[in-house]
């Protein structure tokens, strides 16, 4: 730890020594699956409480609208849970955003409630790598960062209750907070168990197409009949013609149809599609749209499409390799050497990094299986991160 200052030397030393398993096993002990309105409250409630302690303007914000499509075409509204949001120092000359997610993929119908100890410093439960871990390593920081003192750095903290059901009711939340940033952390954990981070990160759309035909009897009169699940298969097969290896396409279910003696008009077809970067976006685009003029000319039928590519493509542009390199850099004077790399997924970083603002989006915990019961947290991982987190923050407020 040769290469760090005083400052930067307490700010590290008092990161680390923050009770985050503690707040870990807290925080995982009560369920906050992205359906679990109430477990989310009271996973909001308690996330305030710990973040008071920051200097902070606080608000917990209602989710924007969101509406789904329901099996019979129509537009429901769809709940989520509200929003941490904090403001510290708005008017500082560095201003940084810091955002977690405090809902996991696991609702309360799941079979995964309990922690566990795996083995020495291995804990097993549900959300603890992702990302209660995180989370506690965020506020470890930024509490430490307020210890040392940093008039200089202000910021603004998303922690929000839908980011594993794509973040419809916090997108416009999570830009807002963006605007007018230097850099941003994501507390995703790591992309690997041994600490790499991720770099790119492709795009994800989920898309509903809901197609009307007309009605007739299947032996009568079938020719007056406009077929809609035969124009939703047929959409669904040009959709997946467009797939190639920057555009992955998968039509996942279709509902609809109607009893055997009748010509079904209605099917509503879900396909999620993920392009690999911002021009793949504008191709995948376009294949939707002359599919679906294909398909609804060729069997008359009407198709109205709902949704969106919600998580952009994320791209490592030079801001972001620079990011990277402050956080590599203040991991080398830790004695941790950082890596990173592209990944599959999408988070937040994607939304983030699509309004201009660099971020690296796996500052949280090392650890892994995540999203299923095997989930864990590797416990020394807190510290260190959160010494990675408090040094990375130093650094960027000096403009490094
Ligand atoms: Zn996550």
């Amino acid at each position: 730890m040769g290469a760090l200052s005083n400052i930067e030397r307490e700010a590290v030393a008092r990161a680390s020594a923050e009770p985050m398993l503690a707040q870990v096993e807290a925080w995982a002990a009560v369920n906050s699956g992205s359906r679990n309105l109430a477990g989310l409250e009271t996973t909001a409630a308690m996330l305030a409480d710990a973040f008071s302690v920051l200097p902070c303007e606080m608000s917990l914000e209602a989710a924007a609208p969101v509406e789904s499509v329901d099996p019979s075409g129509r537009k429901i509204p769809l709940e989520h849970g509200r929003n941490l949001h904090l403001t510290v120092r708005p008017n500082a000359p560095v201003q940084l955003l810091f955002t977690g997610h405090m809902d996991t993929v696991y609702g309360p119908d799941h079979p995964f409630q309990e922690m566990a100890w795996l083995e020495d410093g291995v804990l097993g439960g549900p959300g603890v790598a992702d990302m209660k871990g995180g989370i506690a390593v965020m506020l470890a920081a930024l509490k430490a960062i307020e210890t040392v003192g940093a008039q200089q750095i202000g910021y603004e903290v998303v922690i929000n209750s839908d980011e594993e059901v794509g973040s419809l009711g916090s997108a416009a939340l999570l830009s807002k907070a963006a605007r007018g940033k230097r850099a941003a952390l994501t507390y995703e954990p790591a992309a690997l168990p041994d600490g790499t981070l991720a770099g790119a990160r492709p795009g994800s759309g989920n898309f509903d197409f809901t197609i009307h035909g007309r009605s007739a009897h299947a032996g009568r009169n079938p020719e007056d009949g406009r077929n809609a699940l035969v124009a939703a298969a047929e959409l669904a097969i040009r959709l997946k013609d467009g797939m190639g290896p920057r555009l992955s396409v998968n039509p996942a279910r279709i509902d609809g149809g109607s009893p055997n003696n009748v010509v079904p008009d209605l099917a509503v077809l879900r396909v999620n599609i993920r392009p690999a970067t911002v021009e793949d976006q504008g191709r995948a685009q376009s294949l939707i749209d002359s599919a679906v003029a294909m398909v609804a000319a060729s069997h008359e039928v009407s198709i109205d499409v709902h949704g969106h590519f919600a998580r952009p493509p994320k791209p490592v542009t030079p801001e972001i390799q620079a990011l990277f390199g402050v956080v590599r850099q203040a991991g080398a004077d830790l004695g941790q050497s950082i890596d990173w790399k592209p990944t599959g997924g999408v988070c937040d970083g994607n939304n983030i990094a699509a309004c201009g603002v660099p971020v690296i989006d796996t500052m949280g915990v090392r650890g892994g299986k995540i999203h299923s019961p095997e989930e864990y947290l590797i416990v020394e991982s807190l510290n260190e991160r959160a010494a990675l987190s408090a040094l990375t923050i130093l650094r960027l407020a000096e403009g490094a």
